[in-house]
């Protein structure tokens, strides 16, 4: 028998989320929710408050949530609505949770992933911005405050998998040669590199292998998601930018594999979905059932490997030359290409520019050092209005053309 986890979920409402929810409905008494937040969507929210019955409730948007409270109370369900960013935070550090599965999208998720951090609890990470933005400050503080970090990017669980115990505490004599992540390629791998500057949101948005959240697909599709990867294994793991390697592998059935200097590699293989990481994490260092079907490799028939071709995926080197840099540069990295997201899936940015965005915003504003959370947050905020400035001087151009049949 093993202990009942308390467990908040932060960002319960998007695809993580959701696939956590799946796996925790598998394992009701092995889990108790505490907390559900989400940004704006109310009613799944309280659909979810309806079928797991958490403590809390916590909506972004305020009017959201008071009509949150009244449904719910009107329905008998004793779920507390709280609202806004303190809150996310406050149910992160609460005493009786010892686990928090970190799901927003974003450097909107960074105060409350840090407050899971800081008061110590196991922290289930898929919030792979809160990382990448934060670097040192965070690791620094998973380790001064005894949190344990339990990565859920399928990449960085595989290699968690595949690293030995000892790897942290002594990782000179692990052996370990490089880091090897894999890589969809996403949407546009095959594509002529002239067409780029065409394609649509929703083009973008369909994985051949993932449904994710938007902002992701995105990222997938022009591989900063990669990026952002390589910078992530490099906090997680403390291995640096040049330990790292990418292979673009588009089944995504190897999740990535650990080199080791005797000529070994060690992968981790399932179907693409991401309940089984999160059910790895969920249970660790038990193993639980995830709802994922077995391994059918005699029905694969064959997985493929490629380089991954620099010149039509330029976030690639982009995320790498930040990560060399070091100090603010990742998290200037990061804002920009939040900024350049959403300005592509609302139609004001050609998928081929969002690159060009990042690599004005990286040349302009000056990397500096981070000492504190604050200054995570001034940064970002610099990198925004840098890249505000160069959308008010765009030229029309600079928007997705309508699509030439
Ligand atoms: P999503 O867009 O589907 O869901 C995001 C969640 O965050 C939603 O619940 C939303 O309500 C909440 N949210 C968004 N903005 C917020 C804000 N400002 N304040 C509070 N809450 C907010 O995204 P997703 O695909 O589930 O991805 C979540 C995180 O996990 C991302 O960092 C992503 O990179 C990472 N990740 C996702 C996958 C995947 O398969 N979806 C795989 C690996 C890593
Ligand atoms: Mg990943």
């Amino acid at each position: 028998m093993t202990e009942r986890q308390n467990i908040v979920i932060l960002g319960s409402t998007g695809s993580i989320g959701v696939s956590t929810l799946d796996v925790i409905a598998r394992h009701r008494t092995d889990f108790h929710i505490v907390a559900l937040t989400a940004n704006r969507r109310a009613d799944t929210l309280f659909e979810q408050c309806v079928h797991f019955g958490p403590e809390y409730a916590v909506l972004n948007d305020a009017d959201g949530a008071a009509r949150l409270a009244q449904r719910l109370s009107a329905s008998g369900i004793k779920t507390q609505v709280l609202c806004g960013v303190d809150a996310l935070e406050k149910v992160a550090a609460l005493p009786q949770v010892s686990v928090v599965m970190a799901a927003i999208v974003g450097i909107a998720g960074l105060r409350a992933t840090y407050a899971a951090v800081i008061n110590g609890k196991r922290v289930l990470l898929a919030n792979k911005e809160a990382l990448v933005t934060a670097g040192a400050i965070f690791m620094t503080a998973v380790r001064e405050h005894g949190a344990e970090l339990i990565p859920i990017d399928s990449e960085h669980n595989a290699i968690f998998q595949a690293l030995p115990m000892h790897f942290r505490s002594d990782p000179a004599t692990a052996g370990v040669r490089r880091i090897v992540l894999t890589a969809s390629g996403g949407p546009f791998r095959t594509l002529e590199p002239a067409q780029l500057a065409h394609v649509t949101p929703e083009q973008a948005c369909a994985h051949p292998n993932w449904v994710m959240g938007r902002k992701i697909s995105v990222d997938s599709a022009t591989m900063m998601n990669k990026g952002l990867e390589i910078i992530e294994a490099s906090r997680l793991f403390g291995v640096p930018e040049s330990a790292i390697e990418v292979v673009v592998h588009p089944e995504s059935i190897v999740h990535s594999l650990v080199e080791y200097v005797d000529g070994s590699s060690l992968a981790q293989l399932s179907n693409p979905d991401m309940r089984t990481p999160i059910a790895h994490a969920l249970g660790y260092p038990r193993r639980i059932e995830s709802g994922v079907a077995p391994l059918d490799l005699a029905r694969i028939g064959r997985l493929n490997f490629a380089a991954p071709e620099a010149a039509r995926f330029p976030c690639l080197s982009l995320a790498r030359q930040a990560l060399r840099i070091g100090g603010s540069a990742p998290t200037l990295l990061n804002a920009a290409n939040e900024m350049a997201v959403a300005a592509f899936l609302a139609g004001d940015l050609r998928f081929d520019l969002i690159p060009t965005l990042i690599e004005h915003v990286l040349a302009t504003v000056t990397a500096e050092p981070l000492h504190t959370l604050e200054d995570v947050f001034l940064v970002d905020q610099e990198a925004r209005a840098c890249a505000r400035m160069w959308f008010e001087r765009a030229p029309a151009t600079h928007r997705i053309p309508v699509a030439v049949e």
